[in-house]
């Protein structure tokens, strides 16, 4: 339990942080950007971190709008882990960005409780580093996998994140899916149909025939995999054997090892094809791969500490069944991390990626869950900045995950 007057001490440091980050907020809301362009995002989260006393360090792995903010020094290393990514879609004509999955909202959320910590070391009320980790692009291509790649977290003894969902109370029992992205490309050779087709070689029959193979294969793989897939080229004119095809397949499941062997099957099916048919095939993959995520019971019990002395009430804990695939993943097979979804607090049953969600993830209106989320971040935080008896369990998870890697 974290110390009645290091609580209070957070509670009044929230109080001086709130105009800042409500702002912020409310800014990157109006200001809605695609994921890999959130230049007015990082340029704005940037300038007030390094106006806070933070060490700046941008571009990251590549990508100009990643990028860390530290403060303090040593050990526990504490990653925020902050987004500032929209989606396309929105507004009467359907071609608006919006920040309906409330990315403004992580954005600024990380933000309060990057502030609250910093205050705290400034009076020595705690120790450590906090490390903002601006990680853009989540709803595409998933850039924290590149921050894994390059190593942003290989100090880090904890990652969090909250993030909004609609309704009321907080849920640390999401579980995401591992995925692999991969595209083929199939090369056969063009004939007229009619007039020559012993001349063709198919590559739209490589295609299929891989769907084929794939569709034989599902019979055979455990009920939490999942293979969906799409055909992008399919030729061009049907009085041409079509001579370039191509396919795109997510293979997905609870465990990162059996998506890997999932991939090899796959291959396997692509290449049956190509046999059958005398095409040839490439691969490659098209997006990122993300890593499966589950809550670390330790975590989610000191999580839900931190929620209940940031006002929280109706906390669920009981994994829930794996659903989609996020980046925050790839963290999660690197360093402890821990991961909550936080209700909007609106009784009319929208929800994340609805344009009626929209207002709930406003600073001006969201003003009561974004509160929470910067408490609760700060709260976790700073426990494991002054209890020895966490740290210590907490380098031991750490430990086991870096043994694991
Ligand atoms: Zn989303
Ligand atoms: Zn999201």
């Amino acid at each position: 339990m974290i110390p009645a007057e290091l609580l209070q001490r957070i509670k009044e440091a929230e109080q001086q942080a709130r105009a800042c980050y409500t702002d912020v907020c409310h800014d990157i809301f109006t200001h809605p950007e695609p994921g890999l362009q959130e230049y007015y995002a990082a340029d704005l989260l940037t300038r007030t971190l390094q106006s806070n006393g933070f060490t700046v360090t941008r571009p990251v792995a590549g990508v100009e709008t990643a990028f860390t903010a530290e403060y303090g020094s040593g050990h526990p290393h504490i990653a925020l882990l902050a987004e500032y990514d929209a989606l396309p879609g929105y507004g009467p004509q359907n071609d608006q960005w919006g920040h309906a999955c409330g990315h403004n909202w992580i954005a600024a959320n990380t933000l309060g409780a990057a502030l609250i910590l910093k205050q705290l070391m400034d009076e020595g009320l705690i120790s450590g580093t906090v490390c903002y980790v601006g990680c853009p692009a989540e709803e595409t291509v998933g850039c924290k996998a590149d921050l894994v790649k390059a190593g942003i977290f290989d100090d880090t003894d904890l990652a969090m994140q909250i993030h909004i969902m609609g309704g009321n109370g907080a849920d640390l029992g999401y579980r995401a899916l591992a995925m692999n992205s991969i595209e083929f490309t199939y090369h056969g050779v063009s004939s007229h149909a009619a007039g020559a087709p012993e001349r063709g070689v198919n590559a739209l029959d490589a295609c299929y025939l891989t769907f084929n193979g794939i569709n034989a294969l599902r019979q055979h793989i455990t009920s939490d995999a999942r293979i969906h897939g799409i055909v992008c080229d399919g030729g061009l004119a049907p009085n041409v054997v079509p001579a370039l095809t191509r396919s795109r397949f997510y293979i997905r499941a609870e465990k990162r090892e059996y998506v890997d062997e999932l991939e090899q099957k796959v291959l396997h099916c692509a290449e049956g094809a190509c046999l059958m048919t005398g095409a040839t095939y490439e691969w490659r993959y098209f997006e990122n791969s993300f890593d499966n995520y589950e809550g670390i019971p330790f975590l989610s019990d000191v999580f839900e500490e931190a929620l209940q002395n940031a006002g929280v009430t109706g906390i669920r804990k009981t994994p829930r069944p794996y659903s989609g695939s996020t980046d925050v993943g790839n963290v999660s097979r690197v360093c402890p991390t821990a991961y909550c979804e936080l209700g909007a607090g609106n009784t009319d049953g929208t929800n994340v990626h609805e344009e009626a969600f929209l207002p709930y993830v406003d600073g001006v209106n969201a003003s009561e869950s974004l509160k929470q989320a910067v408490l609760a971040q700060a709260i976790l935080a700073a426990d494991f900045c002054s209890d020895p008896a966490k740290q210590e369990e907490l380098y031991r998870l750490r430990d086991a995950i870096h043994a694991r890697r």
